[in-house]
């Protein structure tokens, strides 16, 4: 049931400019073009002036040349507790335009959606959460903590801007997260972690008529990669399905030999080395450092018959899987807030890749749930689109669950 304040703040919300403040974000495209320096600048500028026109507290800072992260807040609040809404303002490449119906940034919009590069990923939820605070602003209600908005950089890439925010400091002062990522609205408790590993064998280089005056480095990476295989079906045996994010695994993504760098291959000629790099996928309850050591041990295993063998491991990149209980209090006030709007139970999910909200929870253990308009599918597609009627079920989620998680302070 709404209350009746509930219903005073959600009549802030003006369904008109919602649409037309995605529209406008959507047109700002916001590729980051290393060659160049171009990226979120615009984007980040559109954010800013928003927030300074509500008369929020607005900080514009660059996690890097040309990436710049947008923070502002609404409060204090008489609490202790710090509500963010979190989006990145970089979109992908929209590829080749011709392969678009419209535009890839015209933004348009026919039959109750949304069209452009970006429109779902996630300039849709970002702009709800910017609605939502401003419809929580001008209500006037006086809120029982403080919400925070971040609006960062390169979550495509590296995830410099949320690293920025957190090395900053601003993340200390965060007790609980919503990631504005394209969901469909669903509640997404878990995501996926990543680990990028390259492996390195190095023999010794001979002609291929001649193989025994070298030392052959692809048997030695093959019976490595047989041994990883083994451990992904261990794994998979040890922490079995997700309910919503499946098994786990361990993929071959690259196969190289000679290894980068290091010359053209040639049919006649063996190499001297072979690399792969192993794109793991985890779940819930895996630890990627221990997996990290257990590669290591297999791949020297398989270096070992030689001693003029060497093996080399690099760990290229860790994202902690991240579960967030549904009893977590972001979660719950998220969860009534849908069966109250929607008149139906929340949809709990999980998240396939990373966010930005994994690095809020391994490097802070921020309580995180990702949540937002968009068709969970369609992000990076040519064509991408996202629901009017989910953005306008999304901006009213957010100022419920502001209200919800923060409570409302006693006149
Ligand atoms: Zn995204």
């Amino acid at each position: 049931m709404l209350s009746a304040l509930e219903q005073r703040v959600l009549a802030e919300i003006d369904d008109a400019e919602l649409i037309r403040w995605v529209q406008e974000l959507t047109r700002l495209p916001s590729v980051w073009k290393p060659e160049t320096g171009e990226g979120e600048e615009a984007a980040a500028r559109w954010v800013e002036a928003r927030c300074r026109a509500l008369g929020l507290e607005t900080h514009f800072e660059w996690a890097a040349p040309g990436r710049p992260n947008v923070i502002a807040r609404l409060g204090p609040g008489a609490g202790p507790r710090t509500l963010m809404f979190e989006g990145h303002t970089d979109v992908v490449t929209e590829g080749d335009p011709a392969l678009w119906t419209d535009p890839p940034f015209s933004a348009t919009l026919r039959d109750g959606r949304i069209y452009g590069r970006g429109a779902n990923d996630m300039k849709a939820g970002l702009v709800c959460a910017l609605a939502a605070v401003q419809a929580l602003a001008r209500s006037g209600v006086r809120l029982g903590g403080e919400v925070l908005l971040g609006a960062l950089c390169d979550e495509e890439g590296q995830m410099l801007g949320v690293k920025h925010f957190v090395e900053r400091g601003w993340a200390d002062r965060v007790t609980a997260a919503i990631i504005c990522e394209p969901e469909e609205n669903h509640l997404c408790v878990a995501q996926k972690g990543v680990m990028w590993l390259r492996a390195v064998v190095r023999g010794v280089m001979a002609h291929g008529a001649m193989p025994l005056t070298g030392v052959n480095s692809a048997y030695p990476l093959a019976r490595f990669l047989t041994a990883v295989h083994g451990l992904e079906e261990r794994e998979i045996a040890r922490h079995g399905r997700h309910e919503f994010l499946g098994q786990p695994s361990i993929t071959p993504t690259i196969l190289l030999s000679p290894p980068r760098g290091a010359g053209e291959p040639q049919n006649n000629v063996m190499p001297g080395a072979a690399e792969c790099v192993l794109d793991y996928r985890l779940i819930p309850g895996q630890d990627p450092d221990w997996l990290a050591g257990q590669t290591e041990q297999l791949l020297q295993a398989a270096v070992a018959v030689d001693p003029r063998l060497s093996g080399e491991l690099t760990v290229l990149e860790v994202r902690h899987p991240t579960r967030t209980a549904r009893e977590e209090p972001v979660v719950a006030a998220l969860a009534s807030a849908y069966a109250d709007l929607a008149g139906a139970p929340p949809i709990y999910g999980g998240v396939p890749g990373s966010t930005d909200g994994t690095i809020l929870n391994a490097r802070r253990g921020i309580p995180i749930v990702t949540c937002g308009p968009g068709d969970i599918h369609i992000p990076h597609h040519v064509d991408e689109w996202v629901s009017v009627d989910e953005i306008k079920q999304a901006a009213r989620l957010y100022v419920l669950a502001a209200l919800r998680y923060l409570g409302v302070a006693d006149d």
